[in-house]
């Protein structure tokens, strides 16, 4: 029979995928567990050109990867397309339930990061998947010598917009402030890129098609509420992103947007339940911080379990 596990690793993000090495190279029985497979959001991610080390970018599937494959050389084992469906106490421990099995660990790591927020605006139901996407890595093939829109001012948006503009004749990138939240280096591209377009101070009110075919969209000017009717083929939302700490809601605290509160060394305010990246509360949410925070909370969950008594 095999070792109780002590690290459970739930979600396998670049966070859950640093934590894994990390356990294994520390000689702990480190088990990951994930939902689909290996990766998080990164592998939606076209193209990453602020993780150290690629200095001319890589893909965010190919980081992802990356990290899968040192960690397996690393020792941690995956167990892919096995959701963690509860994780409840027990003494010291936490038992988990995956795929309706129970399965005890020692410390667990949440690192199930966070899910891209949906506008909720008439028509995208119905367009979703069918015009609608969240992936432009995933989607943005489909629209080659054709007009997108992309929605969100963050470093999302922009990021994606830049990517889209390779492919897309026409990107419209429409905002709803007239200052970007996203990082000024992609803010500044996207300005010079002759193939962005920018709508600023605008929000859409309907996403529209005809005969289950996407069209355009309908948008209005919070400066004097005038509607315009754009004409698209296709529309990426990047509106923010949810925060997927339901697992643990019960287990210890959140912060009031539903991140898990975590200290310094990704400890929650549960002993032995640590949490690492975009699932936790800190503000950068990035490739690189998403490794340090797995790499801090495995460094203390194992520390913990060095100096348990019990
Ligand atoms: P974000 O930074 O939260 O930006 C979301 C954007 O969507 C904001 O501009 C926001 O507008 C807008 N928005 C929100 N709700 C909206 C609504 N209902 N209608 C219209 N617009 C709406 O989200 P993100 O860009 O996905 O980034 C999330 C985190 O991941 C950030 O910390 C970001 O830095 C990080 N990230 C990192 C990388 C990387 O490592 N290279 C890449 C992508 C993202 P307001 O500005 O008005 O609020």
């Amino acid at each position: 029979m095999a070792d109780k596990i002590e690290i459970a690793i739930v979600g396998g993000g670049p966070a859950g995928l640093t934590a894994a090495i990390y356990g294994a190279r520390g000689r702990a029985r480190t088990v990951v567990f994930e939902t689909g497979l290996t990766g998080g959001q990164i592998v939606s991610a076209s193209w990453v050109e602020n993780y150290p080390g690629f200095p001319d970018g890589v893909s965010g599937y190919d980081l992802a990867e990356l990290m899968l494959k040192q960690a397996q050389t690393a020792g941690a084992e995956f167990r892919t397309i096995s959701p963690v469906e509860a994780i409840r106490p027990e003494g010291s421990d936490f038992v988990l339930t995956v795929n309706g099995e129970e399965v005890e660990a020692r410390a667990v790591i949440l690192a199930t990061g966070a899910i891209p927020k949906k506008l909720g605006v008439l028509g995208e139901a119905e367009f979703t998947g069918r015009g609608v996407s969240w992936c432009a890595t995933c989607d943005g093939p489909l629209y080659r010598d054709k007009v997108v829109a992309v929605i969100g001012g963050g470093d999302s948006a922009t990021q994606e917009a830049l990517y889209l503009s390779k492919l897309a004749t026409e990107v419209h990138l429409i905002h709803r402030r007239e200052e970007f939240r996203a990082t000024p280096c992609l803010q500044e591209q996207c300005f010079f890129n002759p193939k962005i377009i920018m709508h600023l101070s605008c929000v859409i009110d309907e996403i529209m098609g005809e005969g289950g075919k996407l069209t355009g969209l309908r948008l209005r000017s919070k400066e004097d509420d005038s509607v315009e009717i754009l004409p698209v083929d296709g529309v990426f939302e990047f509106v923010g992103i949810d925060a997927q700490s339901a697992l643990v809601a019960d287990l210890c605290e959140l912060d009031a947007l539903g991140f898990v509160k975590v200290d310094r060394n990704g400890l929650t305010s549960r002993a032995g339940l640590y949490a690492a990246g975009d699932v936790s509360d800190y503000e950068l949410k990035q490739v690189v911080t998403a490794c340090a925070r797995g790499a801090f909370a495995v460094y203390h969950a194992m520390h913990y379990l060095n100096t348990r008594v019990g």
